[in-house]
C-alpha cells in the first residue's frame, strides 16, 4: 500500500481549481516508456506547467504497474533534479472497474477516471458513487473524474462507434449523486487519429479533411447547470497534418488522419474545461522521428540513435501544446 503522497504526488483538487479560475487546462499527457515521461517532463519543467501523467489499463499491461508507480516517482525527482518543482498527478485513465481503480490508488495513484460512460444512467452514477467513496476516505484524498457521454474512436481497451453527445439535462444529478471531483464530457472530440469519417468533413483546397466544429452549445449549457465546475475533454489531439505526412514521406499509411483543430481546444480551455488529454499527437510525433531516422540512416542499430529524437520531438510538440494550446505554461 502506497499513498501517492510518498511518491511527492499531488491530487488534481487544487490543480483543477486554478485552472477553472485562470481560465487555462491541465496538460493530461499519457506515457508508457522512459523517452515518453522524459519528455513530458522536460516540456513541463521548461514551461513551469503543472501536469497530470496518465497511464491507461493498456499501459498498465504493457509496462507493469510497479515500474510505472516509480517512474512516476522518478518523474518528481527529475522534475526537482532540472530545477522547478512543477505539480505533478498520477491519474489513471479509463478505469473500467472499481477493482482497478481501487488497485491504482492503494499502489500509489493520486488520481483515477471510472469511465462507465457506456453503462446505462443509474449504474453509471452507482458505479462512480462507489469509487468516489472510497477514493475521497482515503488518508489521502484520491480525486476522481466521471464520464457523462460517450466518445466515439479506438484509444487502448476503449472503443465505440458512435458519439453520444452528453445529455445537459443529467450532470447535475450525476454530480451531485456520486461527488466527482470531476466530469469528462462528450462535444464532438474523439478518440484515436481519425477522429470523424471523411463524410462527416468538408475539405480544404489541398484535399486535407476540416472537421465539423465541436459542439460548444452543449458545453455552455453544462456550464451553465454546473458553474465553475471541472470539465474534462478526452480525444482532443489535433492531429498534425506535418507528422503525418512525415509519416506516409517515410513509409506510413495513415489514411483520412483527421483530429481537432487546436483553434476550438484554445477557446475550450478558456472555459470551465481544466484538463485536455492528449495521447494521439504524441504518438503521431514519435513514430515520424522513429520513421525519418530509420529511412535516413539504414545502418542505424543503436535504440538511443533511434529513439532519441522521436523524444525531443515529442518534447517541442508539448512545449507548443502547454504555450499555445492550453495555456497551461507559466501556471505551475
Ligand atoms: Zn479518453
Amino acid at each position: 500500500m502506497t499513498s501517492y503522497t510518498e511518491l511527492g504526488l499531488v491530487n488534481t483538487k487544487e490543480l483543477f481549481k486554478k485552472a477553472v479560475s485562470g481560465g487555462y487546462a491541465i496538460p493530461a499527457y499519457n506515457f508508457n516508456n522512459m523517452e515518453q515521461l522524459q519528455a513530458i517532463i522536460q516540456a513541463c519543467v521548461e514551461t513551469k506547467s503543472p501536469v497530470v501523467l496518465q497511464v491507461s489499463s493498456g499501459a498498465r499491461k504493457y509496462a507493469n504497474q510497479n515500474i510505472l508507480k516509480n517512474m512516476a516517482r522518478g518523474a518528481v525527482e527529475y522534475a526537482r533534479e532540472l530545477g522547478y518543482d512543477i505539480p505533478i498527478a498520477l491519474h489513471l485513465d479509463h478505469g473500467n472497474s472499481f477493482e482497478l481503480c481501487k488497485d491504482c490508488i492503494e499502489s500509489g495513484f493520486s488520481s483515477v477516471m471510472i469511465d462507465g460512460s457506456h453503462l446505462p444512467y443509474d449504474e453509471n452514477v452507482e458505479l462512480t458513487r462507489r469509487v468516489c467513496e472510497f477514493a475521497h476516505s482515503q488518508k489521502d484524498y484520491v480525486t476522481v473524474e466521471g464520464e457523462l457521454g460517450v466518445l466515439a474512436g479506438v484509444e487502448d481497451d476503449v472503443s465505440s462507434e458512435h458519439t453520444h453527445y452528453t445529455e445537459p439535462g443529467e450532470v447535475i444529478d450525476f454530480v451531485s449523486k456520486t461527488k466527482v471531483d470531476s466530469l469528462a464530457i462528450s462535444i464532438g472530440t474523439s478518440h484515436g487519429r481519425t477522429k470523424f469519417k471523411p463524410e462527416q468533413c468538408t475539405r480544404d483546397a489541398n484535399g486535407v479533411l476540416i472537421p465539423p466544429p465541436l459542439r460548444f452549445d452543449i458545453l455552455e449549457e453544462i456550464e451553465k447547470k454546473i458553474p465553475g465546475f471541472p470539465i474534462v475533454l478526452h480525444g482532443a489531439s489535433s492531429v498534425p497534418m506535418e507528422y503525418v505526412r512525415m509519416i506516409e514521406q517515410f513509409g506510413g499509411h495513415l489514411k483520412d488522419s483527421v483530429g481537432i483543430p487546436e483553434e476550438q481546444l484554445r477557446k475550450a480551455a478558456k472555459s470551465a474545461v481544466c484538463k485536455i488529454n492528449i495521447d494521439s499527437d504524441g504518438r503521431l510525433a514519435m513514430t515520424a522521428l522513429i520513421r525519418k531516422v530509420l529511412a535516413e540512416d539504414p545502418e542505424e542499430f543503436d535504440p538511443r540513435k533511434i529513439l532519441g529524437p522521436s523524444r525531443d520531438e515529442l518534447k517541442k510538440l508539448y512545449m507548443h501544446k502547454n504555450l499555445n494550446v492550453l495555456g497551461s505554461a507559466g501556471q505551475a
